[in-house]
């Protein structure tokens, strides 16, 4: 059968492996398992989140409100926008393809740093556009004007903090090269892990209010999936102006949020004693991977997120490594895809990360 000629060149997002999946290739116990793969919040969401939930499951059989009136009056209030700016999808993930089919098409160029989230990629594909990457590992805004200037790109990406690389653009550094940018080139800021830089440094807390009053032309991704601890609920969300929330309106599924979905990602927003402990204990277990890293002579870049990217020297190699740990149980994210001898750990809980120095210092 022929298919769209479009998809020859995508290959497959891996996501990280999930527990059922090492379960059944390995014969592990699921309580013997430990994923640091998928950067999910390893104390869970807030107990309130779960009550709600569980309050709301008898009333399954109508579809969602659609207006999603109460979670977008929460996102309203916490970031001071109005609910025009506003538009959720399943997972920040199917905003950014909102953004992609919007925007680009086969003429596009879309300018991303040389390591970044890789479904960036993988949507400009979809709709046929041309990627081109900085050369840096970390963002360097001056290398992205340098791209913009020559390239004339559709859509830049920012992403701050970045994945897998953990480091964090500096907020004002950003402004300034915002305000170089023309009014017909869509600026994406994926702050899908802004709450983590937010409370370690002020200087990389960058606000959507301030990008909306300021800019026509860029929009701010954030989810649910990572501080919040709902990765399982997939919800996210995109903050911009008006009229380009109003295109990305045109693209989006009816129904795209369940009731379950909606209700959780409301409570969970309320609850921000929860995230406040979660982000202290993130960074609290993220000084064992610093001392660990500088005790093994392995190279770490600060991270500003809920995951370090341990990068190996040769003849060390990530894969190997990544596979011997899988083997044992403990699911962590070889970066060979991105072209690094690194391997990406989420932070989790005391225990896990014990179980993680205490396996890796064998293999090393
Ligand atoms: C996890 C992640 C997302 C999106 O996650 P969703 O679960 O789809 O909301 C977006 N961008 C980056 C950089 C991420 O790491």
């Amino acid at each position: 059968m022929k298919f769209n000629k479009k998809l020859e060149s995508i290959s497959t997002y891996e996501a990280g492996k999930p527990i059922e999946l090492v379960v059944r290739e390995f014969g592990i116990e699921p309580q013997d398992i430990v994923k640091l793969a998928s950067n999910e919040n390893p104390n869970g969401c807030s107990p309130k989140v779960q009550k709600a939930v569980v309050d709301i499951v008898a009333n399954m059989a109508l579809y969602p409100d659609d207006s999603m009136m109460q979670l977008k009056e929460g996102l309203s209030k916490r970031f001071d926008v109005s609910d025009k700016n506003i538009i959720i999808g399943s997972g920040s993930d199917q905003v950014i393809e909102f953004v992609m089919h919007a925007k680009a098409d086969e003429n596009s160029k879309i300018l991303i740093n040389s390591v970044t989230f890789a479904m960036y990629e993988i949507y400009a594909k979809h709709v046929g556009a041309e990627i081109i990457r900085t050369d840096s590992l970390e963002h360097d805004l001056d290398a992205f004007y340098a791209l913009y200037k020559s390239q004339n790109p559709d859509i830049i990406f920012l992403c701050t903090p970045n994945n897998p690389t953990g480091d964090a653009i500096d907020a004002a550094a950003m402004i300034e090269f915002l305000e170089k940018i023309d009014s017909d080139t869509l600026v994406v800021v994926d702050g899908a892990y802004m709450e983590y830089a937010a409370y370690k440094d002020d200087a990389k807390a960058v606000t959507p209010k301030e990008l909306v009053e300021r800019f026509d032309n860029v929009i701010y991704l954030g989810t649910f999936s990572k501080a919040y601890g709902l990765g399982g609920m997939r919800v996210g969300y995109g903050i911009s102006s008006a009229p380009i929330i109003k295109e990305l309106y045109k693209l989006r599924p009816p129904f795209n949020i369940t009731t379950l979905s909606l209700e959780a990602a409301s409570v969970a927003l309320e609850d921000e004693q929860f995230v406040e402990e979660s982000l202290k204990l993130n960074f609290e277990e993220m000084e064992r991977y610093k001392s660990f890293a500088n005790k093994q002579n392995i190279a770490i870049i600060e991270s500003y997120t809920n995951f370090v990217t341990l990068s190996l020297e040769e003849p060390k190699n990530s894969t190997a490594i990544a596979d011997a740990l899988l083997k044992q149980g403990m699911i962590v994210r070889d970066l060979s895809g991105y072209g690094m001898n690194a391997i990406r750990v989420t932070v989790g809980k005391p225990e896990q990360n014990s179980r993680f120095f205490e396996l890796i210092e064998a293999l090393l």
